[in-house]
């Protein structure tokens, strides 16, 4: 085993001056939300910004972005980690178009809040690449185009390499969603010196320090929302207890917040209890929910800049990112950005890929230590994939590794608990879950603002 070096680069480049406040008495709020990463805390934002509700409490147990929020892969991403294709055939055509118009929309939403509150977080966005093996991967990104064409969603085209031997077995009916290129063109794009990746898929991806927005935005609402918000760390909820027309919920230090409505932002994990004294017993259920998938992360710094990007890449067995989450192989990820390391610029470079699944997500620490397995999968990938520039020997900065929760379907749940009204969710980060939990956060504001609003792929349903 390795020692693991117990930073995130997004904990790590990110200050907290403020001094935590924990709760010391029972208290009340109109809304209660549960979990301070980025889904708890841009949903207080939208709450406090669009409603005039008047006050939102928000309760984290442990320290704000020190969840999934600050130890991530960081890049900004839409897509979920099923194919469209596999969405359109659970939730039909439309819903599934809707869902991801809806998921789209989180790139303005996240521009909306930093023109704002004017919060100085450097965004890059380019166009990211996913590299492609084989012709099944092809023709799935393919139909997937086709299908988004038809609805008039963005499509993310692809381009395959003029010398594949497999060029004519693309059925016709794809040609206006790819174009040819040269296969070193390709492995260029991609960085890579593996022959294999024959074809890269295109779409808009983006970098931003997430624990650094989550911070700053803690930051903005106590200044700008001095009577309606109040965070409280380090303040574990053990019990939540569901009335006709209310809430309790009951802390780890002993005291209670009573509040109108509640909304959970806990990434998924079963840390309490939900007793619904109002109708079916939902405790059980929402513990199978979500199940958590621990994810390996390494960080190098390079000493020129370079420019930003996200590249992934699919083992040749995938067919999409994440056909089936609990049973297929990960596959491997890197970014790049500019960092200020000790008042010089540097490029960081963060790989991700390697996971574990975990049966009790409630034995989850950052503090566990960091497996040899998943240093070895990143030399291996960097010695078969990746371009490293040439040295003698790579050496990690910023090794982490961070809980995600999985819903069964791989799909976000956003609205009202259908047993239980006062309690909403927003989570389930499902592997990309920054841009999805702001999305989520705005659409919990309008459903707290009393909105009607149409049915969508990402309500809670039993
Ligand atoms: C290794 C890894 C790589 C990832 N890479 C990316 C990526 O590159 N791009 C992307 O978009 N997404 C990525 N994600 C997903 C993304 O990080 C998450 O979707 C997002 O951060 C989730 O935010 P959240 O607020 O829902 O959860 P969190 O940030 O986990 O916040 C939940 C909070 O709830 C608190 N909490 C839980 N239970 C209780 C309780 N009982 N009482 C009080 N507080 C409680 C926790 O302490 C925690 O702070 C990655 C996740 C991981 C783990």
């Amino acid at each position: 085993m390795s020692n693991f070096k117990h930073e995130s680069p997004w904990l790590h480049y990110s200050e907290n001056k403020r001094q935590p406040k924990t709760l010391t008495e029972n208290t009340s709020a109109n809304i209660a939300v549960v979990g301070a990463g980025i889904a708890g805390i841009s949903t207080a934002y939208f709450l406090l910004k669009h409603t005039s509700i008047p006050k939102i409490v928000l309760l984290e147990g442990s320290l704000a972005a020190h969840g999934a929020s600050g130890h991530n892969g960081g890049f900004l991403a839409t897509y979920f980690e099923r194919s469209f294709r596999d969405l359109v055939s659970e939730f039909g055509l439309e819903l599934a178009a809707d869902g991801q118009k809806e998921f789209d929309s989180a790139w303005e939403l996240l521009d909306e809040i930093l023109l704002d509150t004017q919060i100085n977080l450097p965004v890059h966005k380019f166009t990211g690449y996913t590299g492609i093996q084989t012709l099944e991967q092809t023709i799935g990104f393919l139909e997937d185009n086709r299908l988004k064409a038809q609805v008039g969603l963005g499509l993310e085209p692809l381009l395959i390499a003029n010398n594949v031997d497999w060029l004519n077995q693309i059925p016709k009916q794809y040609e206006p969603f790819y174009a040819l290129s040269s296969h070193e063109d390709i492995l260029d794009l991609l960085q890579s010196k593996n022959a294999k990746y024959l074809a890269l898929l295109q779409g808009q991806k983006g970098v931003a320090n997430s624990a650094v927005l989550c911070e700053s935005l803690v930051s903005c609402l106590i200044d700008r929302y001095k009577s309606r918000f109040e965070i409280f760390e380090h303040t574990k909820v053990d019990e939540i207890i569901l009335e006709q027309d209310s809430a309790i919920l009951r802390t780890a230090n002993g005291f209670s917040l009573s509040a109108e409505k509640v909304v959970l932002c806990t990434n998924g994990f079963e840390n309490f209890k939900i007793d619904n004294r109002a109708g079916e017993e939902l405790d059980h259920k929402f513990h199978y929910l979500v199940r958590g998938i621990v994810g390996y992360m390494a960080g190098y710094l390079e000493q020129s800049v370079v420019a930003p990007a996200e590249i992934s890449y699919l083992p040749a067995g995938k067919s999409h990112p994440r056909p089936d989450v609990f049973e297929d192989e990960a596959y491997f990820y890197l970014t790049r950005r500019p960092v200020e390391h000790h008042n010089e610029e540097h490029t960081l470079v963060c790989l991700g890929g390697p996971e574990e699944l975990l049966e009790d997500s409630t034995s989850y620490k950052h503090e566990l230590q960091y497996p040899d397995f998943a240093l070895d999968q990143f030399n291996d990938f960097i010695e078969s994939t990746y371009q490293l520039k040439k040295r003698d020997k790579l050496e990690y900065q910023f090794l982490w590794h961070g809980l995600m929760g999985f819903t069964p379907n791989g799909v976000r749940l956003i609205g009202p608990e259908p047993y239980n009204q006062i309690l909403h969710y927003n989570l389930g980060c499902n592997g990309v879950g920054l841009l999805p939990s702001i999305y989520g956060a705005r659409k919990i504001a309008r459903f707290m603002a009393g909105e009607k609003l149409k049915p969508s792929i990402f309500d809670p349903k039993r």
